[in-house]
């Protein structure tokens, strides 16, 4: 997980998320914001790091940084 990726960051996008209002995901790797990442997605690849499938929700990081 990269450090610009603090808990109160990824709670905040998970909770706009959950309300609907935007889909926001990260890459895990190097911390880029994407939006329009649905929840469930796992197999995108990062364009800034180049990691392969690093990009996932702002939910789905909340539930395994739980
Ligand atoms: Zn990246």
């Amino acid at each position: 997980m990269h450090k610009s990726l603090t808990e109160k960051k990824i709670h905040t996008a998970a909770a706009n998320q959950l309300f609907g209002l935007k889909d926001h995901g990260f890459c895990i790797e190097c911390g880029k914001r994407y939006h329009d990442v649905e929840q469930g997605t796992d197999d995108r690849p990062c364009h800034k790091c180049g990691a392969d499938d690093s990009i996932y929700s702002a939910v789905d990081i909340a539930m395994f940084t739980v």
